[in-house]
């Protein structure tokens, strides 16, 4: 009897493959699945698919290419200006994730050109989340919206599925695979699989921060007033910046640092969750024109700020907490826009992101965990299910240092090994996405879409094939897993 007076409505239902989280590496794990001949079931505790790529509006997907790191920092803002409209160094994922770009590219809902991703794939945010369902059902995936997985189903340190439970029902899913990709490693941990949390010197994860579109900009007249200061800007980033606008291609905008200080002497200047003081020169801080429908909307500009420092995203209490100051972050910095920044005088906050950000939470320890080093040397590895080449994109812990941007090494990639993906010391049971076992500095390289993506794909084959020769995913035969996704269209 729940506390409503109703009674509970207690079901068992079964499946071969049960994905829990249906967010950016979700969706691809559930897809590759299924066409691989699976029964899958996609539980997701939200309204929506894609997570963080889309209800968090983080609408640009790093990098299916290898990323050149900057040199210094002028060539930093340079760079990421024009990281969106970058076809130039070697494109390293495909697959699933360039199938799903091209669907978008269709609709109008990605910048760019069919076949190939960006540097920084952008894409709209709203159409994703519809794009991905259409996708998944198209698979053949039963998809469960409002569906909360909140313990598991464990027998022998082996998971057999999860329970999904609300006041009004709680549901026992047996799966002979489970894949969790929760991204903060929820199943894992009820599973009771080792993790570890942010860095080891100071166990603080990077910052968080809740993603916020601000309408009724004139933006044409924002880049005037960047066009005419140059020494607060660049000449060189200010160049760029002119010419990614003529030439019609996405381009970001770098904060408005003599504004910034000038509003933070009046007091009027938001100060981040966690810290005590806004460093200009430091400040991580972006902003971009959406594009929807086939076209960039310069009246429409997404805003990306680090705003909450030194949350344990896993703490409801904390992240509570963090929330609430980051929508206050929010509106006081659409108060700033419209006080202090030409072009934004009658603008306004449109809405703020309906997921929060976390870059990184649990990283769950699995039989293998890629280190730093694996990344930036570019080591490969027999049991490799992908490559990957972005950059490392650690940001600053306290607000003091500028977020550090490493290159990956050797041939431009490194392996994703198959290991990263299974829990140490736990059967039937795979990870994907931004909390597969890895060192805190490599996972600044793999939470990237792209990669969660390529472990997502990978985690769901995996799992198809371990069902189809009847073993446990450990035992899945690498150079058949390696084949199955060649043959779709991945490299290894
Ligand atoms: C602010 C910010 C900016 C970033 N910028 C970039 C960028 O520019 N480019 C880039 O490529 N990457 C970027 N990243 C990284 C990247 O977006 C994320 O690391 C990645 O999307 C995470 O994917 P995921 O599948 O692991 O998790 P998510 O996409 O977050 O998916 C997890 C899903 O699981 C669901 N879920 C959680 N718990 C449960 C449960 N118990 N039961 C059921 N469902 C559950 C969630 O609702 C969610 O839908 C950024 C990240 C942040 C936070």
């Amino acid at each position: 009897m729940s506390r409503l007076g109703v009674e509970k409505h207690n079901r068992k239902v079964q499946t071969d493959i049960l994905v829990a989280g249906g967010g950016t590496a979700g969706f691809v794990a559930a897809i590759a699945a299924a066409r691989n001949g699976a029964k899958v079931i996609l539980v997701e505790k939200r309204d929506h698919l894609g997570g963080t790529h889309s209800g968090g509006m983080v609408m640009m997907i790093r990098s299916m290419r290898h990323m050149r790191a900057p040199r210094d920092a002028a060539e930093k803002k340079v760079m990421i200006a024009g990281y969106e409209s970058a076809f130039d160094d070697q494109q390293v994922v495909y697959s699933i994730a360039q199938e799903y770009i091209d669907r978008m590219l269709e609709t109008g809902s990605a910048w760019g050109m069919k076949g190939q991703a960006t540097a920084r794939q952008l894409f709209d945010p709203e159409i994703a989340k519809w794009m991905i369902e259409r996708m998944v059902l198209e698979a053949g995936v039963d998809v469960w919206l409002y569906a909360q997985s909140t313990d598991v189903l464990m027998a022998n340190h082996a998971v057999n599925g999860v329970v999904i439970e609300n006041m009004l029902e709680r549901v026992e899913i047996t799966a002979k695979v489970t894949i969790d990709t929760t991204g903060d490693g929820e199943v894992c941990a009820a599973a009771g699989a080792r993790f570890e949390k942010g860095d080891p010197e100071t166990g603080f994860g990077q910052p968080l921060t809740l993603y916020f579109v601000i309408g009724g900009v004139n933006l044409e007249k924002t880049l005037d007033y960047i066009r005419e200061n140059p020494g607060e800007f660049g000449a060189d980033y200010v160049a760029t910046l002119e010419r990614l606008r003529s030439e019609g291609k996405p381009f970001t905008v770098l904060p408005f640092k003599a504004r910034i200080r000038e509003a933070l002497a009046n007091g009027d200047y938001p100060i981040p969750y966690g810290i005590e003081k806004v460093n200009p020169e430091t400040l991580t801080y972006m902003a971009r024109p959406m594009f929807r429908n086939g076209k960039f909307r310069y009246d429409l500009i997404s805003h990306n700020m680090d705003m909450a420092y030194n949350v344990d995203a896993t703490d409801r209490k904390q992240l509570t907490e963090a929330t609430i100051a980051m929508r206050d972050v929010a509106v006081r910095m659409a108060a700033f826009y419209r006080k202090y920044v030409p072009g934004y005088e009658d603008s306004y906050l449109v809405h703020t992101a309906q997921a929060v950000g976390v870059r990184d939470s649990r990283r769950i320890v699995g039989d293998y965990t890629l280190t730093k080093e694996d990344v930036l040397s570019g080591r490969t590895f027999d049991d490799g299910i992908g490559r990957y080449g972005s950059v490392v994109d650690v940001h600053d812990k306290d607000g003091k240092q500028s977020l550090m941007l490493a290159e990956v090494g050797g041939g431009g990639w490194f392996h994703v090994p198959y290991r990263v993906l299974l829990p140490a010391g736990i059967k039937n049971l795979l990870v994907a996405g931004r909390c597969i076992s890895a060192d805190y500095i490599a996972q600044g390289c793999t939470r990237s879409q792209a990669a969660c993506m390529m472990t997502g794909q990978a985690a769901g084959t995996a799992a198809a094939l371990a069902i189809r020769r009847g073993v446990e995913p450990r035992a899945v035969n690498i150079s058949e897993l390696q084949k199955t996704l060649i043959a779709q269209n991945q490299l290894i």
